[in-house]
């Protein structure tokens, strides 16, 4: 199998991994240090609860192991996969266009995921899941393309009545 599709695949676990992590509260607790930033930045990416990010390394490794993904491909396809999760973060507004947006993950649809009250609440505990590609968001109808700039972070650290002021 081609890299691609080694991307593509792992980008599809990825989706699912991330929605649980929004759905079960133990996990979504880990997750929350993630989405307790209130300022989006290039390494925003890079914080989040080792637990978590371990889980996450041991589940997207074993999928790779079980698809054929040689190790030396592997290496390639966690460098890529950062890079562009590292661009997503920035606090930019950086026009994708309603075609390159649709193929790949824009700062502001990821930023979307950061907001509180739409990223991880509602029906779908959030909106905005995709890695890589929006692809899985589209097709399972987690998707907002909402622009609106909302302050990011998680609701406890609003203050009441909405949050409990949690810094
Ligand atoms: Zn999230
Ligand atoms: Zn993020």
């Amino acid at each position: 199998m081609s890299f691609l599709i080694y991307l593509v695949v792992l980008d599809f676990a990825a989706y699912w991994y991330h929605r649980w992590q929004h759905r079960f509260g133990v996990w979504w607790e880990l997750h929350a240090v993630h989405h307790s930033q209130q300022q989006m930045s290039f390494w925003c990416d890079d914080r989040n609860y080792f637990i978590d990010d371990f889980l996450n390394a041991a589940f997207l490794a074993a999928i790779s192991l079980f698809i054929g993904v040689q190790p030396s491909q592997f290496v390639v396809l966690v460098a890529v996969s950062n890079s562009v999760q590292n661009v997503q973060h920035i606090n930019v507004r950086l026009p994708f266009g309603p075609v390159l947006e649709r193929i790949i993950v824009s700062p502001l649809f990821h930023r979307r995921h950061h907001a509180i009250g739409y990223g991880h609440e509602g029906t779908r505990y959030g909106c905005n899941f995709g890695v890589l590609f929006p692809w899985w968001d589209m097709l399972f109808r987690s998707a907002s393309w909402n622009k609106k700039m909302e302050p990011t972070g998680i609701r406890d650290q609003l203050t009441a009545p909405e949050g409990e002021g949690r810094e």
